[in-house]
């Protein structure tokens, strides 16, 4: 039986193992590294996974879902087709495939895995991918945060002991910096810090808007589907830059064709303002630790938008350091995982601290400050502030502003701006005050636990009368009893046969062309690919081989020459 590592990622996810010498991504049924994190729902009421359910973001997006790891550990419910499917069974879908995948792959069954999570997951996350695992049938041997995994993979902890290194990873959506020190063979993260809605689509963004300026039309309505298109092709440019000097394309919208063309000089520009955006979460992660860049050994970057030399030339200055690169930045961390997964076989287990120890954002209330003499409201007050050890219990006091004021109202917010109204408000809580002049005093006491429960207690100084707030970030994980059910409800639902996905990706990318294309192209997309379903209802498998290398050689021909 063989042990697999696993990076559940938001856009794409990984398997890997451990062939004896080295740590090798295993490929998906239609040879691809990557599977794109995303799950649908076919019209027959077939789950579809990865490439195929990518390709029908477009065409179905009712019945798709993506990005769900955002999620994981809430509430929130999918509704894709007559099914509701909650973050942890969208990811074990994802879980499952991979699995068959590696089994397919080696021949043999696959149920260990160590599986990569943020470093910034709290319990409640942590759980809630335990449990994604259990319902794809899997037992996990270890989670390990994803910058330790990608320090793994470039051999960081077998370097000098007492070593510092800073992995960021910019991804599809979210930005991550942490600081990591390997000291008497264990490793720790010592600092996290990021930006969650920054990442790849952001650099995508920039292009369609430069499009969109280019071919004057701002104020044009653009239907959802040409949006898709049109993000799709911007996506696509951007990861030519990387390569060539200049890249273009052309689209079709509202029936007239429009051509863009752009080359690296012009991007750099255009990027200049989000990746200033890079540079506070940096900077702040040093704070953090109090070290500065010459105090970093090693810096690793991760995630596929680290391929974009703007990218490895910005931090290159910033730190003053050459940063690695040379293992391909989207299968670090999977390759790391495989890699702890045979440390732990041969019982040299790397032990590593997990961030849970750390509370990963500044928790603190809404307050009133005197500027220039009058009192404006909106400021935003540190009770607990980031990077610190948890469990903790911090008091701050704070005052009434008014004589004879009959309440005051706690706003407890979360985050690092210095109004709240930059931060993510997590509940609030009123207290009736006894009368008396102004300046008054509460005691404020936040306390939060390693199960990132945050506990608000407010005592009025005078009265010594008290009043409590309980706030859990992300609510309950499941009971046994709960994964029994969910796994009888799951197995149920018929997963599109594996050996058919093959036949069912050329469709949906058949189905996804004709929607982008017009005219004489359209039709003869919609041609072949109706020639091609027929063929796969004559079930005569060699006729329906040879049908689908052609067809995908057409595929292939119109994609590459319309760049889709
Ligand atoms: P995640 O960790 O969110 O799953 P990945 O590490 O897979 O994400 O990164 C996905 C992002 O990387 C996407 O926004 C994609 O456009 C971007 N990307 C992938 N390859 C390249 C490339 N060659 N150049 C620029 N960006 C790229
Ligand atoms: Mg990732």
């Amino acid at each position: 039986m063989a042990r697999i590592g696993i990076d559940l990622g938001t856009s794409n996810s990984l398997v890997t193992y451990w062939d004896g010498n080295e740590s090798r991504v295993i490929p998906n049924v239609f040879g691809k590294n990557l599977t794109p994190s995303v799950v649908g729902v076919d019209d027959d009421g077939n789950i579809l996974i990865g490439d195929i359910a990518k390709e029908r973001l477009m065409t179905h997006p009712n019945l798709t879902a993506s990005v769900f790891k955002r999620f994981m550990g809430s509430e929130k419910e999918y509704e894709l087709g007559r099914y509701k499917f909650s973050p942890v069974d969208l990811s074990a879908f994802i879980l499952k495939s991979l699995k068959d995948d590696a089994e397919n792959y080696l021949g043999e069954s696959c149920d260990e895995a160590v599986i990569s999570v943020p470093a910034y997951f709290n319990n409640k996350q942590r759980q809630a991918t335990l449990d994604a695992a259990t319902l794809a049938g899997l037992r996990v041997e270890n989670l390990i945060s994803e910058p330790t995994a990608a320090a793994i993979a470039y051999g960081l902890h077998q370097g000098e002991d007492e070593s510092t290194f800073m992995v960021i990873d910019l991804g599809g959506g979210t930005f991550d910096v942490s600081i990591l020190e390997l000291f008497d063979g264990v490793m720790q993260v010592l600092a996290i810090s990021g930006d969650n809605f920054l990442g790849g689509e952001d650099f995508t963004k920039v292009i369609i808007s430069d499009f969109i300026r280019y071919n004057n039309l701002e104020g044009t309505s653009i239907s959802e589907k040409e949006s898709l298109a049109l993000y799709k092709k911007a996506e696509n440019c951007k990861k030519d830059l990387s390569k060539v000097e200049v890249s273009s394309f052309k689209i079709k919208i509202n029936e007239e064709e429009f051509s863009y063309s752009l080359d690296k000089n012009k991007y750099s520009k255009l990027c200049e303002d989000i990746i200033s955006r890079m540079k506070l979460p940096i900077i702040r992660a040093l704070n953090d630790v109090n070290i500065t860049p010459k105090d970093i050994d090693s810096v690793v970057l991760i995630g596929g938008s680290t391929k974009m030399p703007i990218i490895r030339n910005f931090i290159g200055k910033l730190l003053g350091k050459i940063p690695f690169t040379n293992i391909n930045p989207d299968e670090a961390v999977a390759i790391g995982t495989a890699i702890n997964s045979a440390l732990k076989e041969r019982h040299e287990s790397l032990s590593e601290i997990i961030l849970t120890d750390v509370c990963p954002y500044t928790l603190g209330t809404e307050v009133v400050e005197t500027i220039g003499g009058t009192m404006e409201s909106g400021y935003f007050m540190p009770v607990i502030e980031r990077n610190t050890t948890i469990p903790v219990s911090r008091v701050e006091k704070i005052y009434t502003i008014a004589d004879n004021q009959e309440e005051v109202r706690i706003n407890v917010y979360q985050g690092e701006s210095r109004k709240v109204s930059g931060n993510l408000k997590l509940g609030e809580l009123t207290v009736k005050m006894p009368p008396g002049p102004k300046g008054q005093c509460l005691h404020l006491r936040y306390t939060y636990d390693k199960n990132a429960i945050l506990e608000v207690i407010v005592t009025i100084e005078a009265t010594g009368e008290t009043k409590r707030l309980v706030i859990e970030n992300s609510p309950g994980s499941m009971s046994k009893e709960e994964i029994e059910e969910r796994l009888n409800l799951l197995n149920d639902i018929k997963i599109h046969p594996r050996d058919r996905s093959e036949y069912r990706f050329l469709l949906a990318r058949g189905e996804r062309l004709y929607e982008e294309l017009t005219g004489d192209r359209r039709m003869y997309i919609g041609q072949v690919t109706r020639d091609f379903e027929e063929v796969l209802d004559t079930q005569i498998e060699h006729r329906i081989k040879k049908a689908a290398v052609n067809f995908n050689k057409i595929l292939n021909d119109f994609e590459g020459r319309f760049n889709f």
